[in-house]
């Protein structure tokens, strides 16, 4: 196919996710090749991947090593089944996920994407208290605007009106406690913030603890919901009400994990040791459909048994465990090793604050939030009064639309423009991609 051809049938034939295809039909873009942090499209036209090609890209595309092992892999085996039987590489993987988490995870339940992981571990902690007779425990604590991915279950533990009010009557009820939002709070002290929202978490757990089976949360970081940094403090005052009323803590590291935050885990950054966790996007360095739900054994051995007593979980996908994905996955973490990634990433995140800092000038930029390599910048209308865009005028959308023009992709949580770059993205290419932000928004906005 041509180029006229490819881009009259993407039009024609596919429905792209999170897109309004009206929006697809004015500015369609149709990546053909990408070579480390450069993505490039059908007709040559080059872009800074500046949202690591939706938060999953780590050492940039076509890494040798990478792709090196998933030939070797293919050489072997692309898939067998999980069911039932293991497999070389998802032993090996299985094994080193258990070495980097926190010391109280050793049980590696696989999938394929981030919201499988956590439908997973929804049923898997639902489970736990029928099969341990505590069988009230039911229900799934919340913050307000936390995202966990697009199935029913997902969205049940989720809290994004905009995503989720259709589906209202579909979903199962889960309790909100409300997020320590920072930037619109009337207070100006974070102790403070952190505190009455622990406070309100308190008396849910104390009023419910009995019918709760578990908690969820994005640890330090909020993603989809508006890149939103918890207060200091917050997640270890979680954790220790989880203790306190035994209730389960499940957290979603699908954004946070494998580094982003400056930490192998953001739960590292309190010292959090959570009850289950969940992990996809960074795993295979952004190659290969791989997602894992890591659990400690006490509750693997509440699924223990012989067949006859019925403790079995009954959950699986088709592509548990695939063989290229986990291959992909060892090579992603021995790099990992190999390059220090980490430690990169928390120098090049002090970079990044640097330069963005230069966005605080802009007569629009509301606020900045970052933790590690994870930023969103939230445009406002009214920076004194903190007052926002009408959403009609889609500000944040045109504002990532002028940054394609100028050479770099990324997308927006409404105002809130995503800055997630590939760990491997130079010091030069991060300061180009700022000053592109930087243009984009002050084009975009300068006429309110
Ligand atoms: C992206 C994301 C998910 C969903 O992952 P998918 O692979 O898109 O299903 C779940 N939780 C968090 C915190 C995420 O950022």
């Amino acid at each position: 196919m041509n180029e006229q051809q490819l881009l009259h049938s993407s039009k024609k034939h596919l429905w792209l996710p999170f897109t309004q295809m009206s929006d697809y039909e004015r500015d369609p873009l149709i990546i053909e090749s990408g070579e480390g942090i450069v993505l490039k499209d059908i007709y040559g036209k080059e872009y800074l991947d500046g949202y690591s090609s939706l938060w999953l890209n780590v050492h940039g595309h076509r890494k040798q090593e990478i792709n090196e092992a998933i030939r070797d892999q293919l050489n072997k085996i692309a898939h067998s089944t999980l069911l039932g039987a293991a497999n070389v590489p998802a032993v090996q993987l299985a094994e080193r996920l258990v070495e980097i988490t926190p010391s109280g995870l050793q049980r590696v339940f696989y999938s394929d994407s981030g919201a499988t992981a956590v439908e997973i571990a929804v049923k898997m902690a639902y489970q736990y208290w029928q099969n341990i007779g505590e069988t009230k425990k039911k229900k799934f604590v919340t913050l307000t605007n936390n995202y966990h991915g697009d199935t029913v279950g997902a969205i049940s533990i989720g809290d994004i009106d905009l995503y989720h009010r259709v589906y209202g009557a579909l979903m199962f009820q889960s309790i909100k406690s409300p997020f320590p939002l920072i930037y619109r709070h009337s207070s100006n002290d974070e102790a403070f913030i952190r505190d009455e929202a622990l406070a309100k978490l308190k008396e849910i757990f104390a009023n419910h603890h009995e019918e709760i089976a578990a908690i969820t949360l994005e640890p330090i970081i909020q993603g989809a919901g508006g890149m939103n940094v918890m207060p200091k403090g917050y997640l270890k005052g979680v954790e220790k009400l989880c203790r306190e009323f035994n209730i389960l803590l499940i957290a979603d590291e699908v954004a946070t994990g494998f580094g982003r935050t400056g930490k192998m885990f953001a739960v590292e950054h309190e010292n959090v040791q959570p009850d289950i966790m969940t992990m996809a996007k960074g795993i295979t360095g952004g190659y290969l459909p791989i997602a894992a739900t890591v659990t400690t054994e006490k509750i693997y051995e509440a699924f223990y048994g012989e067949y006859e007593e019925f403790k079995t979980f009954f959950h699986g996908h088709s592509y548990t465990g695939n063989q290229l994905g986990c291959a992909a996955a060892l090579a992603n973490l021995e790099i990992y090793e190999k390059e220090n990634v980490v430690g990169k990433v928390r120098e090049k995140a002090l970079l990044v604050e640097e330069e963005l800092g230069k966005l605080k000038e802009l007569s629009h930029v509301g606020n900045i939030r970052q933790a590690g390599l994870m930023c969103g910048i939230e445009l406002v209308k009214n920076k004194e009064t903190k007052e926002s865009f009408p959403w009609q005028e889609r500000v944040g959308y045109k504002a990532t639309l002028k940054m394609r023009e100028l050479g770099m992709l990324t997308r927006p949580l409404g105002d809130v423009v995503v800055f997630m770059p590939p760990f491997a993205s130079e010091a030069g290419q991060l300061k180009e991609m700022v000053n592109i932000m930087k243009e984009a928004i002050l084009q975009v906005t300068e006429n309110n």
